[in-house]
């Protein structure tokens, strides 16, 4: 709330500097003025380093430091990890479904063993609800984990 009230400080400073140049300081000027001015740099925080600075247009990220380019670097590092984590874990997927059911039909393993064959139970497509369970989808296979007890099986159904 304290930066909120400072930048707004700092924005109104601004804007009395570049617009007012030639005006004395602390002039009342109408409301409908405001918005017919060329648009002021506006202070805005760094989502990268947290500085604040003045961006021009819908800047950003600051200026002469490398935030912009190190932000997206982040950005599509975390994508592409997720991305191929998920890859990943669809290949592993479906190559324990197309081992234990080839044909349409249904088939039931042990969990632990298929994590053992590398299964990722966060990879999939989408969901489908079907009467009393949600089903996970990947490719032309369903699976749901079911927790009996102790055990732990992994249910497989391909159309
Ligand atoms: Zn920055």
């Amino acid at each position: 709330m304290e930066i909120r009230g400072r930048k707004k400080g700092i924005v109104e400073e601004n804007y009395r500097i570049n617009t007012k140049k030639n005006h004395a300081r602390g002039q009342q000027k109408p409301a409908s003025a405001d918005r017919s001015q060329d648009t002021p740099g506006k202070y805005v925080l760094c989502p990268y380093c947290g500085k604040l600075f003045k961006a021009r247009g819908t800047r950003k990220y600051c200026y002469g430091e490398l935030c912009k380019t190190e932000a997206k670097r982040y950005r599509q590092s975390t994508v592409d990890g997720l991305v191929s984590k998920i890859r990943k874990g669809m290949y592993a997927n479906l190559k324990i479904f197309l081992e234990k059911l080839p044909e349409p039909g249904q088939a039931k393993m042990d969990y632990d063993d298929a994590l053992k064959k590398g299964f990722d139970e966060d990879a999939y497509y989408g969901t489908y609800k079907s009467k009393n369970a949600l089903w996970h989808v990947v490719e032309q296979y369903y699976f749901l984990i079911e927790h009996t007890e102790d055990k732990r099986f992994l249910h497989i159904y391909k159309r």
